[in-house]
């Protein structure tokens, strides 16, 4: 059995080209020049319907979006804020961006914020991040129970958990921002792109002037005129704005979405039922009020060294299918002593161990069930390959 394109993304729908011909034959590709309705803003208030908030601000990446949702917070300098100790580069770099100190938070072996750290770590920070880790969502009512009655605001780093559901609410929309990515990588691709949701007209009024919304351009966002009045000439410009093009390739596949996530669930519970059946692996379940939406998965190798775990990753390789395991591979960008930039350094023992076993391989979820049985195939080859090497 060949095995599969595992990195290329679908294509784009037709949609899109008709929009983008129609683009690149005015040049309109600024989205505060056309009076009204540019593809920016029609994206801005599709998607906003979509989640069920009341305001999306489209700019040019998640990261951009996570560092306006810091600086709409009005932090004080060097204010801490609590981020996961197992999510990407990104999120300790938005919050040093944001002229503020990460604090980082133990994850356990399933992936999801360790309560016990976190209520632990919380009395002494000033706002919380909490990544959606390649959509695994951590316990947000004991979460939001616990910053609300200390009135921390929490911010969702939802940039890879578009589609996934908590009590059927759509992740999100349950902190005072939600932040998602359009990289490639993400359920929408746009090649780049990022969009921040919020009910608070004053966070999202803070957060449209600093993404360069200069001069009355505001004027050109629904329902925020009063808080935007405000904030005129009072914050910086970081220019962080998307363009007319991104937002056309986003917006064409928002009809796309229900059907990506249904099928990237398919996909996952299929490869999970074959990998979990090892007694090397144990994949961890969804928590109960979760519905996932992923396009890959994680799974933890178990009762093997750390000797023989490179041996499966490169035997896996050797046989065409990319298993990362996250805190074995040079310089991987979710292992947390890699974020050298970041004052204080901190350690983390449950989250270094979990990464130390933790492999992530990507299923984009136009796979068809025989390639990912054979996906399965040589992820369970290879892993009896080297165990039977360690017994013999
Ligand atoms: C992809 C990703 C980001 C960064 O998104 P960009 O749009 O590339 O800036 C942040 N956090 C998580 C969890 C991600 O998966």
């Amino acid at each position: 059995m060949p095995l599969p394109d595992m990195h290329s993304a679908e294509p784009i729908p037709d949609s899109a080209r008709i929009e983008i011909e129609r683009l690149l034959q005015s040049g309109d590709l600024f989205r505060y020049t056309a009076s009204s309705d540019a593809p920016v803003s029609l994206l801005e208030a599709e998607f906003a319907r979509m989640m069920g908030s009341t305001y999306a601000l489209a700019v040019s990446s998640c990261s951009a979006a996570l560092f306006l949702s810091l600086l709409s917070l009005d932090l004080p300098r060097n204010a801490k804020v609590m981020i996961p100790g197992f999510t990407f580069a990104a999120v300790p770099s938005a919050v040093v961006h944001a002229n503020c100190t990460p604090i980082l938070c133990e994850v356990g072996e399933n992936y999801r914020i360790d309560l016990a750290d976190f209520a632990a770590k919380l009395p002494s920070v000033d706002a919380v991040i909490i990544s959606h880790m390649r959509g695994h969502t951590s316990d947000m009512d004991a979460i939001m129970t616990l910053c609300n009655a200390k009135d921390i605001p929490v911010i969702e780093d939802a940039a890879h958990s578009l589609g996934t559901l908590w009590h059927d609410q759509k992740i999100g929309t349950i902190g005072q921002i939600g932040c998602f990515s359009f990289q490639s990588y993400k359920m929408i691709n746009a090649g780049e792109g990022g969009i921040l949701i919020t009910d608070d007209e004053n966070l999202v009024a803070r957060a449209i002037i600093m993404s360069g919304a200069y001069e009355h351009n505001w004027k050109k966002h629904p329902g925020v005129s009063q808080a935007c009045m405000q904030w005129q000439n009072k914050l910086p410009l970081y220019n962080l704005r998307m363009n007319n093009l991104s937002a056309a390739l986003a917006r064409s596949q928002l009809p796309e979405l229900p059907r990506r996530v249904a099928d990237g669930l398919r996909n996952h519970d299929l490869v999970a039922a074959r990998l979990g059946a090892s007694p090397y692996i144990v994949v961890p379940p969804a928590l109960a009020p979760e519905t996932r939406a992923p396009d890959s998965i994680q799974f933890n190798l178990i009762n093997l060294d750390e000797k023989t775990i490179k041996s499966f990753a490169d035997a896996c390789a050797a046989a065409g299918v990319k298993v990362q395991v996250f805190g074995l591979s040079t310089d991987n960008a979710r292992a947390f002593w890699n974020w050298e930039f970041i004052e204080p350094q901190q350690e983390l023992p449950k989250t270094r161990k979990m990464l130390m076993s933790a492999c992530d391989l990507r299923l984009p979820v136009q796979l068809k069930r025989d390639d990912l049985e054979a996906i399965a195939d040589v992820v369970l080859g290879a892993l009896n390959s080297v165990t039977k090497a360690v017994a013999a």
